[in-house]
């Protein structure tokens, strides 16, 4: 299929993009890397008549990484973010979770905010926010604010952002060096969205488990002391809570064992 007719604005600042946004209400959208986007114009399951395009906009290609963690612009892409020389040594959490996202191709175009305002719940960036306590940072003609990741993310592909509000940029909080961490992930091919994915963080006997693909919106659950043989029962009643649906890629009852089998290696492996 082909889009609906839509023309394309691109702004030269960030004021001018939320500008655009304030103007056009429900019949403008915002496109950044288009990896998301273009998929749903074509299929017209969105038909906005304008697209604010961000891509170029100078003042969101911010990109910091170091001791307190990353802050990435809404310009910046996956790939950039992949490539910086210091992701390794601060964020090497991030750094596996962005090697399951799409292919190299998609990763060159799609930014790391889009993929946090398309909310797929299998997808591993909005999974690394929740589980390391990021946040998102949204600009709109009426001021800016800032949500953490369990305010931002609400469900589906639906986000807390209100109408005319642009994300500007996101932060991931670095581990303390104390810390241990793991990431696992099943898909039916290399590149492939997860049909599960699940970020493990292990520190001072605590463990944090997220787990992306199974619900919404990505869960987090923390537990402390918790012995090897209580594993099982823990993760049992997490993948319960949790739920899940049927889809044309897995049934929940798979989704749930997953969470069992794949939870418990990820568990004792991180803390080894
Ligand atoms: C073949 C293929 C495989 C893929 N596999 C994976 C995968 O395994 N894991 C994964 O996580 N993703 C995967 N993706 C999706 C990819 O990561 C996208 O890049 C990402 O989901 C969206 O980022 P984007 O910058 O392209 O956003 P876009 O497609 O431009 O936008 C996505 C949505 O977010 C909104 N949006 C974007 N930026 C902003 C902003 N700054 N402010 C407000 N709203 C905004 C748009 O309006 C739109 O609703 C895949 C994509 C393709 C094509």
């Amino acid at each position: 299929m082909k889009p609906a007719p839509f023309s394309i604005h691109i702004p030269d600042t960030i004021d001018e993009a939320v500008a655009c946004l304030a103007e056009h209400g429900e019949e403008a959208r915002v496109i950044a890397g288009g990896q998301s986007l273009m998929a749903m114009l074509n299929m017209r399951l969105a038909e906005p008549s304008i697209l604010v395009d961000v891509s170029r906009l100078a003042d969101l290609k911010k990109l910091e990484i170091g001791p307190d963690g990353l802050t990435v612009g809404a310009a910046t892409t996956q790939a950039e973010v992949f490539h910086h020389p210091d992701l390794a040594t601060h964020m090497p959490l991030v750094r596996e979770a962005l090697t399951h996202v799409g292919h190299i191709q998609t990763r060159n175009r799609g930014t790391v905010c889009g993929s946090l305002c398309h909310a797929d719940p299998s997808a591993e960036m909005p999974l690394l926010l929740a589980t390391l306590g990021g946040t998102v940072t949204l600009q709109s003609a009426s001021g800016t604010r800032t949500l953490s990741a369990s305010e931002f993310q609400t469900g589906l592909l639906e986000t807390a952002k209100q109408q005319g509000e642009l994300c500007i940029s996101a932060h991931f909080p670095s581990l303390p060096s104390s810390a241990k961490w793991g990431f696992r992930e099943i898909a039916r091919r290399d590149g492939d969205f997860a049909i599960v994915a699940m970020a493990c963080i292990a520190d001072k006997g605590t463990v944090r488990l997220g787990v992306g693909g199974v619900s919404d919106a990505p869960t987090v659950e923390e537990w402390t002391d918790l012995a090897t043989s209580d594993i099982p029962d823990a993760l049992n009643r997490l993948a319960w809570k949790m739920g899940g649906t049927d889809d044309i890629h897995a049934s929940a009852r798979y989704r749930r064992e997953l969470v069992r089998r794949i939870g418990k290696k990820l568990i004792e492996e991180t803390r080894a």
